[in-house]
């Protein structure tokens, strides 16, 4: 599951806990992207913040792992670089499933290399609120639309609510609470 988790949130828990399930997964791996070359509107946490979070918040699940080929790669994130270098290091016969909500599967066709994509892995798409899954076109042998529990969450809100000054106990683990207090995230945004 790739991601900017920016900061990770129980919307991004739910969907990996909840596919790994569904499909029978050995392993989820969150991937923190580098730099988010989709984002350039706003300043992207600190890719060292966004992997701590990330291992904080996925420590506690054995299946859960956290990778940081995104980072260590440098320069923008492309999901097929993640891809490669993910079955590389996992060995070239592991099957890879793409976990992804509904926005950014709306995307995806715009994404670098999308054929090669689908080669790659098979990709997941899974229900986001406010998000409409259907009308997309994807090739229905290379993407699987699930229903996961609906969580209005979004990084986005999470900033927003700590620059107000608003609380965000229980959109995000309670170390996430407390590691964005500690560093002082999003505050001055
Ligand atoms: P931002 O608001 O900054 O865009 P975000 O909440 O969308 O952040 P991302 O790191 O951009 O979080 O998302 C990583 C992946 O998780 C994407 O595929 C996204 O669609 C998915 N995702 C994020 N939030 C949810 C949610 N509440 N339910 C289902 N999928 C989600
Ligand atoms: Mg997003």
């Amino acid at each position: 599951m790739g991601g900017t988790f920016d900061p990770i949130h129980h919307g991004h828990l739910v969907a990996a806990s909840e596919v790994q399930h569904w499909f029978g997964l050995d392993e989820v791996v969150f991937v923190p992207t580098g730099e988010p070359w989709q984002k350039t509107d706003r300043e992207v946490t600190p890719a060292e913040d966004r992997y701590l979070m990330t291992v904080i918040a996925t420590a506690s699940n054995p299946v859960f792992s956290v990778s940081r080929v995104d980072i260590d790669r440098g320069g923008p994130t492309y999901t097929v670089d993640t891809l490669r270098d993910l079955r590389a290091d996992r060995g070239e016969d592991t099957e890879l499933f793409f976990i992804t909500g509904a926005d950014a599967l709306e995307q995806i066709l715009s994404w670098r290399d999308h054929d090669e994509l689908f080669d790659l892995a098979h990709f997941v798409g899974c229900t986001r609120p406010g998000h409409d899954l259907s009308a997309v076109g994807l090739p229905d042998d290379k993407v699987t639309l699930v229903e996961v529990p609906a969580l209005a969450i979004s990084s986005s809100e999470c900033r927003h609510r700590v620059t107000a000054g608003e609380p965000i106990w229980y959109l995000v683990p309670d170390g996430i609470v407390q590691y964005i207090n500690k560093r002082g995230l999003y505050v001055g945004a």
